[in-house]
């Protein structure tokens, strides 16, 4: 089987690197072109004729896009590149993955709800994205839908990885430097390891190669729910348990609105992900048990 991954230096496509090499030969792919036994192959999603080239030379059976343009709040301003990497690029991949009867497995994010309500989203409930991210996320959903290919679009949310930057590295950081550090306390979803990304995918998409009913839309983050604030102060306080020197003492619990950002934040980024536990037999660990696994990586415990 011919795997083409994008974005393989990411959180989760640094994962994916390692959990696809099991299924079959992978090209992997960043925004820099490389030269591969099919060519040199263009993974940059803002070269929209490039990657298209690239699919065709290579025609994979399978193309996994971990790439994206994730940076929320810059994405308000840089909006042209936003659009042209979580949409378009996503309808490229797409329409080659269609003419190639390929399967296309791909990310996207539970801010394409407007995040009102404290209910976990289901795949069914109406999209309503509260950024301009949000917005090309779900526009690059909608035009792999439509194209007709066969697909699994995970929705996921508060990732973190060993690899990268993320919330949980940022807090140890700011604990090490800072007496006092003010998180946010209203807002409310579930820490998703870039590592549980990768071997869900790999799990779906061999039952989804077998029974090509299975393609959709899914939800998926480990079970249980947090805030950033009590998120903080699990990370924080498994340091200092595990003798990790600390500068802070006083974790305020602060309120979305005394944190203003460019981008708006959903309040609520609950997923129910019984339609992926179901479709594939899968149990979900809970948050905490990814999370104390990277920190003891990150800790060297
Ligand atoms: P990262 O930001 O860690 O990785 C994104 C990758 O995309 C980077 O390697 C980046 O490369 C690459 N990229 C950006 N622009 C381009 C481009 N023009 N061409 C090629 N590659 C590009 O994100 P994650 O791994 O965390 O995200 C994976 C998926 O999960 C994405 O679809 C994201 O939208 C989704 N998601 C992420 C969440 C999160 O909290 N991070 C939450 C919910 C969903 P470079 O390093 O060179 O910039």
């Amino acid at each position: 089987m011919k795997i083409l991954l994008l974005g393989k230096n990411g959180q989760v496509g640094w994962e994916l690197q390692r959990a696809l090499s099991v299924l079959g030969e992978v090209v992997a792919l960043d925004r820099h072109p490389a030269v591969t036994p099919y060519g040199t192959l263009s993974g940059d999603l803002s070269d929209l004729t490039g990657l298209r080239a690239a699919i065709r030379s290579f025609a994979p059976d399978v193309i996994v896009n971990a790439a994206a343009y994730t940076a929320v709040d810059k994405a308000e301003k840089e909006r042209e590149l936003a659009h042209t990497v979580n949409a378009l690029a996503s309808g490229v991949m797409a329409e080659e993955a269609k003419a190639l009867d390929a399967l296309l497995v791909h990310y996207s994010t539970d801010y394409v709800f407007d995040g009102t309500g404290t209910t976990p989203w289901r795949e069914t409930d109406a999209v309503a994205p509260v950024n301009y991210y949000g917005a090309t996320k779900l526009e690059g959903e909608q035009l792999i839908v439509a194209s007709g290919c066969k697909h699994l679009i995970f929705r996921t949310s508060w990732v973190y990885a060993a690899r990268g930057n993320n919330f949980a590295k940022t807090m140890l950081r700011l604990a090490r430097e800072r007496q006092t550090l003010s998180v946010i306390v209203d807002q409310v979803g579930v820490p998703t390891g870039a590592d549980l990304l990768a071997d869900v995918a790999v799990a779906a998409l061999q039952k989804t190669l077998v029974d090509p009913a299975l393609c959709g839309i899914y939800h998926l983050a480990p079970a249980g729910e947090t805030s950033w604030h009590a998120y903080a102060s699990y990370v924080i306080e498994f340091a200092r348990t595990n003798g990790e020197p600390l500068a802070v003492e006083t974790i305020n619990p602060i309120a979305t609105t005394e944190y203003p950002t460019p981008a708006s934040r959903p309040m609520n980024s609950r997923l129910a992900t019984d339609k992926l536990r179901n479709a594939f037999s899968l149990h979900l660990p809970d948050w905490q048990s990814g999370v104390t696994r990277v920190l003891m990586e990150a800790l060297n415990k």
